[in-house]
């Protein structure tokens, strides 16, 4: 089978960066467009990245190195690439204004390029889904009614969360289907700061310290969840009723990996400790079952140990696609607790945007 060539907006980023490196010998796609701002563009990626390669993984270079990177704005470059055949779809992985960012994504869609994007601007467009594939794969449905109201013929937008709530996210959703209605959380997230971009967070705020801050990251991680178990309605994704959840999110000093302490309160129906830790060891979902090739194996891995998760030991765990929970006990305030967490740049961007990619493939909507 021939790969499916894709782009990457914002390629020279943290998250476009890992990008590259996650695509490397995918089995489906393969990096042959690289665009960014203008500051880098008309320059090999291997030069404009000199001095600027911040993770401590590689890539293939030889494939990608000598690409010229694009200047994301320009579209007709990316319509010019399509139309030879060299440009399927792009990863949206830009830092910007936000509107900016909300009208370039609707331009590569209406000018026949799918985006599939790592940015928030258009987290709350109401017919664009916000997809976690184990969660929400349905959302998709509403992709011929975006086009349908767009006018648009082959583009479309489909975009994924905040990096931070997969760590707790994918854990409610297993006990949401098993029956069990979660209807109040408290989320305390410690967020790495590869989830700042680079440069970030000054190395002198954050060098033994903890900054109780991250502009918009709470109204995030209270609200997605609920677009996230939404329902289609008309052209609409309409917001989840619950559950009401109250976040404090902190930037500690850990390179990769964010972690959430959650106390939850159950409605009439409360699982035991057992039975929460069967239900998540058991579950699995539609990327699985289609086995897609970044799905984790396992999406909630259960950790036994008194100390764990610890973003040091379990941010990779199943190539950094898999949700590690531990410390799950009872709670005196709500009813239970427990410790969530995920690879904030591998399924909380980059790899997340892969399985979203990958899910769209397998239903279709792609290549
Ligand atoms: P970043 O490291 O600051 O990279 C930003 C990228 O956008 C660079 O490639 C940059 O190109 C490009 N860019 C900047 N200004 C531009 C302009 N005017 N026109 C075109 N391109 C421009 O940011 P990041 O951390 O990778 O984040 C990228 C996106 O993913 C953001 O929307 C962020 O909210 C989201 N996100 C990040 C994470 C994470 O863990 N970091 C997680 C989930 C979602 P130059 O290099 O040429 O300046």
């Amino acid at each position: 089978m021939s790969k499916i060539p894709v782009g990457v907006l914002g390629a020279t980023g943290m998250v476009g960066q890992s990008y590259i490196a996650l695509l490397t010998n995918h089995p489906w796609f393969e990096v042959k467009y690289l665009a960014a701002s203008p500051r880098s563009a008309g320059r090999k990626y291997r030069e404009s990245l000199v001095g600027r390669w911040h993770l401590r993984r590689g890539y293939d270079a030889a494939l990608i190195d000598e690409i010229t990177v694009e200047d994301a704005n320009d579209v007709e470059a990316a319509v010019a690439a399509e139309k030879k055949g060299g440009l399927a779809f792009v990863f949206s992985a830009l830092e910007m204004d936000k509107d900016a960012i909300q009208k370039l994504e609707e331009s590569y869609a209406a000018a026949g390029i799918p985006v599939v994007s790592n940015a928030s601007a258009n987290r709350w467009t109401l017919d664009v889904p916000m997809l976690i594939p184990e969660v929400n794969p349905g959302h998709t449905d509403i992709i011929p009614l975006q086009q349908k109201a767009r006018g648009w013929k082959k583009g479309f937008i489909v975009v994924k969360p905040n990096c931070s709530i997969q760590s707790y996210m994918i854990p409610v959703w297993a006990l949401l289907q098993a029956g069990y209605e979660v209807k109040r959380m408290i989320v305390n997230t410690m967020q790495a700061v590869s989830g700042a971009g680079y440069p970030g967070v000054p190395s002198l705020d954050l060098i033994d310290n903890i900054v109780p801050f991250i502009g918009g990251e709470e109204e995030k991680s209270e609200k997605e969840p609920l677009k996230i178990l939404g329902a289609i309605e008309g052209t609409a994704i309409k917001n989840a009723a619950g559950p009401l959840i109250s976040a404090h999110c902190n930037r500690v000093p850990v390179s990769d990996g964010h972690t959430a302490t959650v106390s939850m309160e159950f409605g009439n129906k409360k699982p035991s400790v057992e039975q929460i830790k069967e239900i998540w060891k058991k579950f699995r979902a539609l990327p699985q079952e289609l086995a897609l090739p970044f799905a984790p194996e396992q999406p909630i891995i259960v950790r036994e140990e008194a100390n764990r998760p610890q973003p040091g030991k379990d941010r990779d765990a199943d190539k950094g696609m898999a949700v590690s929970v531990g410390r799950i006990r009872s709670c005196p305030v709500f009813d239970i607790r427990f410790v969530g967490l995920s690879h904030n740049t591998i399924r909380g961007a980059a790899g997340g945007g892969i399985l979203n990619a990958e899910l769209l493939k397998a239903k279709g909507f792609l290549g």
